[in-house]
């Protein structure tokens, strides 16, 4: 590879604004914002890898389902995996490449569907977790129960379906993610985390249900690749101490150690700033001289720039 090699996390405000701007078109609209700001990375040289989030997506289409079980057969969580790829990997690179276009680069763009396996005895299994699909009413909570999901009430809002978000261990896909990169591609892969597949007894791929965390595998990827820049674009501009607090600090730069320390302090929080800084610190663990990201999209070039965002790095 000629270029420098990025992996770049888009997150759900790439894909939707706010509520409301859930529909397709504002969904489009919102890509293609986030792909101007991309493109400029591109047309400052980098070689890349787009990954994206896919909550808000995989709650439409178990919405969908649930709503049309009585005409067509249900999809099974992984399928919704990967339709959402699908989908969210068409409108990403069409956006790119229409981007690209009119900029007279030259730069092909490939979305590839994206397996990532788990362990299928990561004990995530044994505790689902991770919220899925709307809330709804208890008696319809206890009929999914009965067709073997885990079900929980949350915190008053309802009831909700819980999932098991794994570690992701390989990305089936990388030799061909690694292969379209030295041939010159913009890749996007390992949308949603990736769709979650164990292996069988005799080794053999199967999905199964679960999610998969998209900052982990992000990570996963960027030290798989060796990637020069692991860059997670989010809601945000910046990392904070204290975040929404008094005494709210934002971070312009930090050590691996200081993320270690201050992620343990609980200033990032789950769900949310947690697995981002986790993924930082696992890619900088795998890659001592990788840099690192956090902005958000309308301040990427002028986050390279290094007057924004907040780096980290594992050495001051
Ligand atoms: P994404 O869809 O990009 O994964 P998330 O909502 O999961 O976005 O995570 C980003 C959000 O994390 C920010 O918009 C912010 O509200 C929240 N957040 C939590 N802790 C922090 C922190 N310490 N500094 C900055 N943002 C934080
Ligand atoms: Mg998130």
């Amino acid at each position: 590879m000629d270029s420098k090699v990025a992996v770049v996390a888009i997150g759900g405000n790439s894909l939707i604004r706010d509520k409301t701007h859930q529909d397709l078109p504002s969904q489009i609209a919102t890509v293609e914002e986030t792909c101007r700001h991309i493109a400029d990375m591109i047309a400052a040289g980098w070689s890349m890898v787009i990954t994206h989030g896919n909550g808000p997506q995989v709650g439409f289409a178990l919405r969908r389902n649930e709503l049309a079980a009585h005409e067509v057969p249900m999809t099974p969580i992984d399928v919704i995996g990967a339709e959402t790829q699908g989908a969210i990997g068409y409108m990403i690179a069409r956006a790119l490449d229409n981007e690209l276009k009119v900029r007279g680069i030259a730069r092909p763009v490939a979305p590839v569907i994206t397996q990532v396996r788990v362990d299928r005895n990561d004990p995530a299994f044994r505790n689902p977790t991770k919220g899925i699909g709307g809330f709804m009413s208890k008696e319809k909570a206890l009929e999914f129960a009965r067709e073997g999901w885990t079900v929980r009430e949350d915190a008053g809002r309802g009831w909700r379906r819980m999932i098991a978000s794994p570690i992701p261990l390989e990305i089936i896909e990388q030799d061909a993610i690694r292969a379209l990169l030295e041939a010159g591609f913009i890749v996007v892969a390992v949308g949603g985390g990736g769709i979650p597949v164990v292996r069988d007894e005799a080794g053999l791929l199967k999905g199964t249900i679960a999610v998969i965390d998209k900052d982990r595998a992000s990570s996963l990827l960027a030290s798989a690749l060796k990637a020069e820049l692991f860059l997670i674009s989010t809601a945000v501009e910046k990392v904070a101490l204290n975040y929404n607090k008094h005494e709210q600090r934002w971070l312009d730069r930090l050590t691996l150690s200081e993320a270690r320390r201050y992620l343990a302090e609980g200033h990032f929080l789950a769900g949310s700033m947690g697995p981002k800084i986790e993924a930082i610190i696992a890619y900088l663990e795998a890659n001592p001289r990788g840099k690192a990201l956090i902005t958000k999209p309308e301040a990427i070039q002028s986050a390279l720039a290094g007057q924004t965002g907040t780096w980290v790095t594992a050495e001051a």
